[in-house]
């Protein structure tokens, strides 16, 4: 298959190409490089753009014909999203949009998308399913919801077909510790325990204690990124066999607290890097755990690496890696 992949120069779009490559396939990414890195596409070529280039994008559908479109490239910070919405908007939704387009003009008709368990907003059932409807509380949410609603409604006027993949809560690395997450300002959780272990932060803050939840810290389904690919890559080979067009939730179906991940943290670490209580951070659900059992059955997803201790080691190997690289 030939297969672009905007955003194959980010965390899970890397992650994306690696293992698309590994397989034999025809890789082109695009990506404008913000907050990705030319080092971490393995396979393939890289086409520096913007999928704001509506002109650029018709350019490169014109000269490959791709057989299905791979779409990772966002903006992905909440608390960004509600300080700059139209950032959200544009980058998410508009962009998504010029994407679709050429994918229309050109005839292809496979596409698969990353969208987020932040379509949900705080959902009253938790595991939550794909059938409870998309309440976000954040533009981030919002503008990935938009998305799912305008792919819903291409698919229904063409021949076009996707996937829509909401992600939980995305952690881990590349087990040969090639590629992994590289944000310089990363807000998540178990990077910033990481980057606190390694000294790089003074302490880990832990937004509220008060939550309705056994030890009163807000609960999430942590997934590691490879197990999220072989769900994307099953996505493909469905639309490729000619299936239709389904949204799926990856996710394990179970959590962990806030202070559970810190106490995993500290044993796959060895140090007791310092955690302290702090007030809720705006908009966090209590607990947001997927029920991903349509995906089980429906696409035969076994994912293999449901094990905490694991995802927090490559991210851990990671880490190490790229702060050893920078001195
Ligand atoms: N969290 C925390 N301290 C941090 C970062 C995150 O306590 O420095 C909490 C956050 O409030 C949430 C959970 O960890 O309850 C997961 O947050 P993250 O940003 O990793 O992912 P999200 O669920 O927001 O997508």
């Amino acid at each position: 298959m030939k297969i672009l992949v905007t955003g194959g120069a980010g965390y899970i779009g890397s992650h994306m190409v690696r293992t698309l490559g590994e397989q034999g396939h025809d890789v082109v990414v695009y990506d404008n490089l913000s907050t990705g890195h030319r080092e971490s596409v393995l396979h393939g070529r890289l086409v520096v753009g913007d999928t704001a280039d509506a002109a650029a994008l018709d350019r490169l559908f014109a000269a490959e014909r791709f057989d299905a479109v791979a779409h990772f490239a966002a903006s992905i910070v909440v608390e960004e999203s509600v300080r700059e919405p139209l950032k959200y908007y544009r980058n998410n939704f508009s962009n998504a949009l010029n994407l679709i387009d050429v994918c229309l003009r050109h005839q292809v008709e496979r596409f698969v998308f990353s969208s987020t368990a932040a379509v949900y907003g705080i959902p009253a059932e938790s595991p939550v399913t794909e059938d409870v409807p998309p309440a976000p509380i954040n533009p981030y949410g919002s503008s990935k919801a938009m998305v799912e609603q305008a792919l819903r409604d291409v698919s229904r006027a063409s021949q076009f077909r996707y996937v829509a993949l909401r992600y939980f809560n995305v952690a881990g690395a590349d087990e040969m510790v090639r590629i992994g997450q590289k944000y310089k300002d990363a807000t998540h959780l178990i990077t910033l325990s990481l980057r606190t272990a390694l000294g790089l932060r003074p302490r880990l803050n832990i937004f509220g204690t008060d939550y309705e939840t056994p030890d009163g810290t807000c609960i999430r389904d942590y997934i590691h990124v490879d197990d999220l690919i072989d769900a994307h890559v099953l996505a493909l080979g469905h639309l490729m066999a000619g299936g239709g067009s389904k949204i799926y939730n990856c996710g394990y179906g179970h959590g962990y607290s806030v202070k559970e991940v810190v106490r995993a943290v500290r044993e796959v670490t060895g140090i007791g890097f310092p955690a302290v209580e702090a007030g809720r951070r705006a908009g966090d659900p209590p607990a947001l755990i997927a029920d991903s059992a349509l995906i089980r059955k429906e696409l035969g997803w076994r994912p293999s690496r449901d094990d905490l201790q694991y995802i927090i080691r490559t991210a851990w190997e990671w880490e190490k890696k790229v702060v050893n690289r920078k001195q």
